[in-house]
């Protein structure tokens, strides 16, 4: 057997785990290629139109053309390893798209010269600063007509309240853009196309290079110095400073998200990458140097701090669960501790204990054996019997969990029918893997219509699982129109008597419930109990009340909704000759269904926490479209150059509401929507 080899002291600082932000279409996908084709990851590059790229490897994306799935792939530069998680850009995703920015360390934001700063990637890039991300940006496309720097480092200031610190600048725009160059060493960089960009050279500016860079190069000192004393001591005595002291005030300072290095290149034309791949190792924080996370503990559910080094104890966030060949693949983010091949692991979220069979480092579908990952590092786990995505992985005497279950309630359904039965077979084989894959899916089966209703978290979450359904399992079930689901539960107190008293197939069964319902406070569920002396009573009698309960909660008397945030005590019992228990589990499903018509019930509907980020001049008009869906506006304030309002709304009339918002704003608005509670908006 190999040994494992010893793993350098330092190896934190030497890891990058990183995100790539973007608007769609800005380049992502391309700029992802071409840094795995220059770290020899992959050999020949994956065109995005060719539908061949590495990191989309779900068909419907490569379709649509966007990401919705995260993945994770790692390559080696520089004597770093980059770990590169794929962020999910859609806004109804929220919960995919916080967990990959809590997996992350760092990001670069990458935008469209032409284009600049659009409105979704203002989305994402708020989204990512909520989690204290540091970030760099690329603005790719420098070869596009129209093509303009310095009009992108003014939209990320005034769009994204950010401080852009251009540390290269472009040589040329559109058709005459060149390469870039270098103002820390005030080097012209050019990139050789016909090696793709393979080949690179560094060479001193020559006058026209460093006249032009001058102007910038006086910028960088201005912020440093701001920002640094070695540089502004080195500045004021020689009008310079060493590139080693700027890298670090450079650093120093996007760590802690003061500036935003810029550089400048075009993915496509191979110009500009390996700069940025230089900038992530030279400027992006290591899993060392960014604040540690924050989880629950199970039993108290007060906060625990988490380690960030491997002698502190394992805590793992299971970021995507996949199956893949019939296996399930769990790919993860070590916080804390060690985790091996072979371990046996506690999965916090679900209770259970965990064999951790085999671990692999991934580059997108491929594979390499590991014996062990260290905190700070990404692996994926095989063999996991329980593991789901959002699980958290650690020990039964440090428990801890990452990621919170209650986060995410499916709040839209829709049935789907299948036409046969094989359909039907194939089809519950998929959806139980989907399942795996995704927590917030829930699936029930309707047993009168034999129908699957399938819940998730928005409209265009389901439309991608229908999508995937028929792209890559050719199954397609007749599927209705997205619904709210609600849920019922009661006003007030009150009592329910309920007697069965009848012959079935000539054998008498008999049972008498009487019964009191009382609302509880919002989201605490259900809670059954006996308030009763059973002491004397069979076990399958109370079993069956209980039963009949439970049965009744699942469907309320307002509109055949689950009830809950109710409490149900059993006050009397009463028995015969023929008492059995299909007699007490009607009677009490009866007693049920009288207490709760007596007892004032209420539709709760999904209510969803919603953050609009939006330019001062518009706050207005949003505020004014918030009134007309009936939003509650709870907060409002400014952050980062921008008004946030805080509202809460009824998911039922949110529908087309980004679309409402995009239109009244000129698309300036950003907006996050997430899943606060089941109840009624008033
Ligand atoms: P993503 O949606 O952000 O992943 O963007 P893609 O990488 O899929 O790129 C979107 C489109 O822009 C594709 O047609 C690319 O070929 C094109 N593209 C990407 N980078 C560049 C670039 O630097 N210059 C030009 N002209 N086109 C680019």
């Amino acid at each position: 057997m190999s040994k494992t080899p010893a793993v350098p002291k330092d190896y934190l600082d030497k890891l990058r785990n990183i995100g790539i932000i973007a608007h769609i279409d800005a380049g992502k996908t391309t700029l992802t290629e071409r840094i795995l084709f220059y770290t020899k990851r992959i050999h020949r590059m994956g065109e995005v139109h060719e539908g061949t790229a590495t990191m989309d490897f779900m068909p419907e994306e490569q379709e649509r053309g966007i990401t919705i799935a995260s993945a994770c792939t790692s390559c080696q530069w520089a004597g770093h390893t980059i770990n590169i998680i794929d962020t999910p850009g859609h806004v109804d995703f929220t919960i995919e798209v916080e967990r990959s920015l809590r997996v992350l360390d760092g990001a670069v934001g990458v935008f469209c010269a032409v284009g600049g700063v659009e409105p979704q990637s203002e989305t994402v890039w708020r989204q990512s600063e909520r989690y204290h991300v540091p970030k760099l940006a690329f603005v790719n496309k420098m070869d596009r007509l129209g093509a303009d720097f310095a009009a992108v480092l003014q939209a990320m200031e005034d769009r994204l309240g950010a401080r852009p610190l251009p540390v290269q600048i472009p040589v040329g725009a559109g058709q005459e853009f060149s390469g870039v160059i270098d103002l820390l060493t005030m080097e012209r960089i050019a990139f050789e196309p016909e090696s793709m960009g393979e080949v690179w050279e560094r060479r001193p500016c020559d006058e026209a290079e460093q006249e032009l860079a001058a102007p910038w190069r006086e910028r960088l000192f201005d912020v440093l110095s701001e920002d640094d004393e070695a540089v502004m001591e080195a500045y004021l005595a020689d009008g310079d400073a060493s590139v080693d002291d700027m890298r670090a005030a450079i650093r120093k300072a996007c760590v802690s998200r003061r500036v935003v290095p810029v550089f400048a290149g075009s993915a496509l034309k191979n110009i500009g990458v390996q700069p940025v791949m230089d900038g992530v190792c030279h400027y992006l924080p290591g899993p060392n140097e960014v604040p540690a996370q924050e989880g629950v503990d199970p039993g108290s559910r007060s906060k625990v701090a988490v380690g960030r080094l491997r002698k502190d104890p394992l805590a793992a966030l299971c970021f995507k669960v996949s199956m893949e060949t019939g296996r399930k693949l769990a790919l993860m983010r070590v916080y804390s501790g060690v985790i091996e091949a072979g371990q046996t692991v506690y999965n916090v979220t679900q209770d259970q204990d965990e064999r951790v069979a085999r671990l692999f480092k991934l580059h997108a579908g491929r594979k390499e054996k590991a014996d062990r990952a260290l905190a700070g590092e990404i692996v994926a786990a095989a063999g996991m019997k329980f593991a789901r995505t959002g699980d958290t992985l650690a020990t039964r005497a440090n428990p801890v969990i990452l990621e919170q279950i209650g986060a995410y309630k499916p709040v839209i359904n829709i049935a789907l029918e299948p036409r046969t039965q094989a359909e039907a077979e194939r089809l519950d084989e998929v959806l139980e893997k989907f399942l795996l894959e995704d927590p917030t899916l829930t699936l029930e089966r309707d047993p009168e219509t034999d129908q699957r209703i399938l819940s998730g978290m928005g409209e265009l979450h389901l439309e991608v699982i229908l999508e995937r359904l028929r792209r890559e399992y050719n199954v397609e079930p007749r599927a209705g129109k997205p619904q709210v689901v609600y849920q019922e539960t009661v006003g007030a107190k009150a009592t329910g008597e309920g007697v069965f008293d009848r012959e079935l197939g000539d054998v008498p069964h008999f049972g008498a419930v009487t019964l009191q319902v009382a609302p509880l406070a919002r989201d605490k569920g259900r809670e059954v109990a006996f308030e009763v002396d059973v002491s004397a009573w069979p076990q399958t009698w109370l079993d069956a009340v209980q039963a009949g309960v439970e049965d009744g909660l699942g469907s309320g008397v307002l509109k055949g909704y689950p009830v809950h945030d109710v409490r149900v005590s059993v006050t009397g019992l009463e028995r015969r000759d023929a008492s059995s228990p299909v007699g007490y589990q009607m009677a009490a499903a009866a007693a049920l269904k009288d207490a709760l018509a007596k007892a004032g019930p209420v539709l709760l509907e999904p209510i969803m926490w919603l953050e609009v980020s939006v330019p001062e001049e518009f706050v207005g008009d949003v505020i004014g479209l918030l009134g007309a869906k009936g939003a509650k506006v709870e907060n409002m304030f400014d952050r980062s150059g921008q008004k946030m309002v805080q509202a809460l709304a009824a998911l039922r009339r949110m529908f087309g509401f980004s679309t409402d918002l995009r239109s009244a704003t000129q698309g300036r608005a950003g907006m996050m929507m997430k899943f606060s509670r089941f109840d009624v908006l008033d």
